[in-house]
């Protein structure tokens, strides 16, 4: 048995525990939503403030120049490149996750249409997040193209020759199930089929090797595990050999090759710089900014492969301590235990009848219940389709409803672990959850 004892031993050996150190985490919160919305890098507060008041308010227009405003997207795509396996100027830190998926998946069928036009199809997972899959289906609605959607298993047998685009999301946002970007990009391009791979849940948290893997397209999240703020840019990566290809749909004078010349037809930059679109949010950047440089400060340290490491360590003990300790309550592992296979997140199904009146799971009711507590983790609703897949077929999307927990390396320890698993304990073990004020369902979740 693992004791609290054994936790704390643990974080004192961690070579990586004083990367805490650089976020500002609230008193009483262990916060396991890192997979949802990032912590505050301390140095973010005072590099906006700097922003706003000297380069925005004093410098003012100047800072296009003098504070090199207009190259923060190239700047902090090369900073970001080494977390995902892309080279240099291989990637900008730019728009949303949504927008930039839309413009890398025209590009790719823009690409396999030259292949002819049998191609037809785009393939994505049924448990993709929704975003993604409904970007594919306005791209496809626009097109006259089909948009198959399949469980993680049937994608091989998916992938055939009709097939222009495979885009899947690296590792699921519910089940924290990972893909093997390597074997599944070579299985879709034995076919000719192009891959897309949103990276929401991976940079930051686990390694990533897009050239390694010969991926096609990615994109992903700025204010996940790069804890970049709320709603902060996201990135785009595109492999070399398609960068100069196409023109990305959304041709604004950002991705032009000479912005400044205001000729009036497109001309596209070469390379990635072709996905940006307009003006730049610099104050957001600036935030996203200090989000990379923990990841730099992580480098002596060991870097990515040292945190994903810590990550499984804490989501081994976490599942481990969550069999011995909530044992009898109906909790079921949705992730897979196979380390190639799991992200950086737990997530838990419980079986239903157990709840108030066969008011279901209680899932939602225990977050809440845990929230209050200052364990901040998330509830995500299950579809409520037939098929099911919780316990025993780990991996595979649940319908169920879930519990999700992310475990961010950089600032979680084994001890936040050992204590968030007591706090559920003991609201499982006392019923807190049924209490009425944990069921009341906000907008938010
Ligand atoms: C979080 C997430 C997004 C978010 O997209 P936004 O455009 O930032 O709202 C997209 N895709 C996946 C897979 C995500 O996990």
């Amino acid at each position: 048995m693992t004791t609290l004892q054994d936790c704390r031993a643990l974080d004192a050996l961690d070579p990586l525990a004083p990367l805490r150190g650089h976020f500002t985490l609230p008193d009483g919160v262990i916060y396991l939503d890192g997979n949802s919305l990032g912590v505050l890098p301390k140095a973010a507060a005072a590099r906006v403030a700097d922003v706003v008041t000297r380069e925005w308010g004093r410098d003012l227009i100047r800072s296009w120049n003098t504070a090199s405003w207009f190259d923060l997207p190239q700047r902090l795509g090369n900073q970001l490149a080494p977390l995902i396996g892309a080279g240099r100027d291989e990637v900008v830190c730019t728009d949303s996750t949504s927008v930039n998926l839309y413009k890398v998946l025209s590009a790719a069928l823009n690409i396999a249409r030259e292949d002819g036009p049998a191609r037809r199809r785009v393939v994505s997972e049924r448990s993709n997040f929704p975003t993604d899959l409904y970007i594919a289906e306005g791209l496809c609605r626009e097109r006259g193209l089909e948009l198959v959607l399949v469980e993680p298993e049937e994608i091989p047998a998916a992938l055939t020759r009709d097939v222009a685009v495979l885009m899947l999301t690296h590792v699921n946002y519910r089940t924290g199930a990972m893909h093997d970007m390597a074997a599944v990009t070579t299985t879709a391009h034995a076919v000719g089929v192009l891959t897309v791979w949103d990276l929401a849940h991976s940079a930051g948290a686990v390694p990533v090797d897009l050239n390694g893997a010969g991926a096609d397209f990615s994109i992903g999240c700025g204010y996940k595990y790069l804890n970049g703020g709320p709603g902060a840019p996201a990135f785009v990566w595109v492999h070399p050999r398609h960068a100069d290809r196409f023109w990305q749909p959304l041709s604004g004078w950002w991705g032009h090759a000479a912005p400044f010349q205001f000729t009036p037809d497109y001309q596209p930059a070469p390379g990635i710089h072709r996905y940006l679109c307009g003006t730049q949010p610099i104050i957001s950047l600036s935030a996203l900014q200090c989000g990379l440089d923990v990841f730099d400060a992580a480098r002596p340290l060991g870097g990515m492969p040292a945190l994903r490491a810590k990550s499984l360590a804490l989501t081994d003990l976490f599942i481990r301590l969550v069999e011995e300790r909530c044992a009898g309550h109906g909790l079921s592992l949705a992730t897979p235990r196979d380390h190639a296979r799991r992200g950086s997140q737990v997530c838990l199904t419980r079986d239903e009848g157990l709840g108030v009146n066969g008011q279901g799971s209680g899932a939602y009711a225990i977050v809440q219940a845990l929230i209050a507590r200052g364990v901040i983790g998330d509830y995500r609703a299950g579809s409520g389709a037939a098929s099911d897949a919780g316990q025993g077929d780990a991996g595979r999307s649940p319908n169920k409803d879930i519990l999700r927990f992310g475990f961010t390396p950089l600032y979680i320890g084994y001890e936040d672990v050992w204590n968030a698993v007591e706090h559920l304990r003991q609201v499982l073990d006392a019923g807190e959850w049924r209490r009425p004020e944990f069921n009341q369902i906000h907008a938010v979740t």
